[in-house]
């Protein structure tokens, strides 16, 4: 069974603008999809629809075998993770990664342990009761990471989260977003305009411009020389 269903899928903008056209994708349960293509051509909006935070137009789409257009964003079993960080400043890592788990009324004793669990994945133990400005850039995303990964969501979608770490940074993180997806077993939809970043991460890529999927290949088959 598909874990996620994109059918006919189309955004357009209340000015009128076509963001997306007919976007159609079968996900697999633990794939690791990639959204390339220029500025502009629709993937945040594409993600945005499947994280449930911007109306979908018109089409269907389906996590496991339920629609789920018109359900709200927490009630979806699905983590976003933004290029800029979003943590709450005034809140420490553990309160950070506990907030969405206390939004959904998780009886204490079980965020606790949610929280413990998804800081020892990603090695923020010992950080749990610092602030986010005495966090070095590494351990925000980090941080970042483990406010999605709480609450085990069957569908884990990054939108560029890498983008604003320099080189070698994204360099360690691709490989702990790697070992990521292998520990938790999650599917993956990671939008980002590094090609190393694609290949080594992605089973499929998906290229878009101006709104319209063009193709979706392997990484192997879109890049490799005939
Ligand atoms: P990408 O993530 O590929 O850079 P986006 O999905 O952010 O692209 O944007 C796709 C297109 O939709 C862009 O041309 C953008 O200007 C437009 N767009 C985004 N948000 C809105 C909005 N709220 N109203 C109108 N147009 C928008
Ligand atoms: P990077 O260059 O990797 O982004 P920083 O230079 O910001 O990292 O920080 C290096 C180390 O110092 C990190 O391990 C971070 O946890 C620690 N650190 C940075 N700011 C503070 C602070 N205000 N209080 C305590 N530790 C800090």
């Amino acid at each position: 069974m598909a874990s996620l269903s994109l059918r006919h899928i189309n955004k357009v903008y209340p000015n009128g603008f076509e963001a997306v056209k007919d976007f159609n994708l079968e996900i697999e349960d633990k794939e690791f999809i990639i959204f390339v293509g220029p500025s502009g051509c629709g993937k945040s909006t594409t993600l945005r629809m499947v994280a449930g935070l911007e109306e979908i137009s018109s089409g269907e789409l389906r996590i496991g075998d339920k629609v789920v257009n018109d359900v709200e964003p927490k009630d979806r079993d699905i983590a976003m993770v933004f290029q800029n960080y979003a943590l709450y400043p005034h809140m420490t890592v553990y309160d950070n990664m506990a907030f969405g788990l206390k939004l959904r009324e998780v009886p204490k004793p079980e965020i606790d342990k949610m929280v413990r669990e998804a800081a020892k994945i990603l090695d923020l133990e010992k950080l749990l009761d610092r602030k986010p400005k005495a966090l070095s850039g590494g351990q925000r995303q980090r941080v970042a990471m483990g406010r999605a990964i709480v609450r085990n969501p069957k569908v884990f979608l990054m939108d560029e989260p890498l983008s604003n770490l320099d080189a070698k940074l994204r360099g360690q993180m691709r490989i702990e977003i790697s070992k990521l997806h292998q520990r938790l077993g999650t599917t993956i939809i990671y939008v980002t305009h590094d090609q190393t970043e694609a290949m080594t991460l992605g089973t499929r890529i998906v290229v878009m411009n101006a709104g319209v999927v063009q193709q979706v290949d392997t990484p192997r088959k879109l890049y490799d020389e005939p």
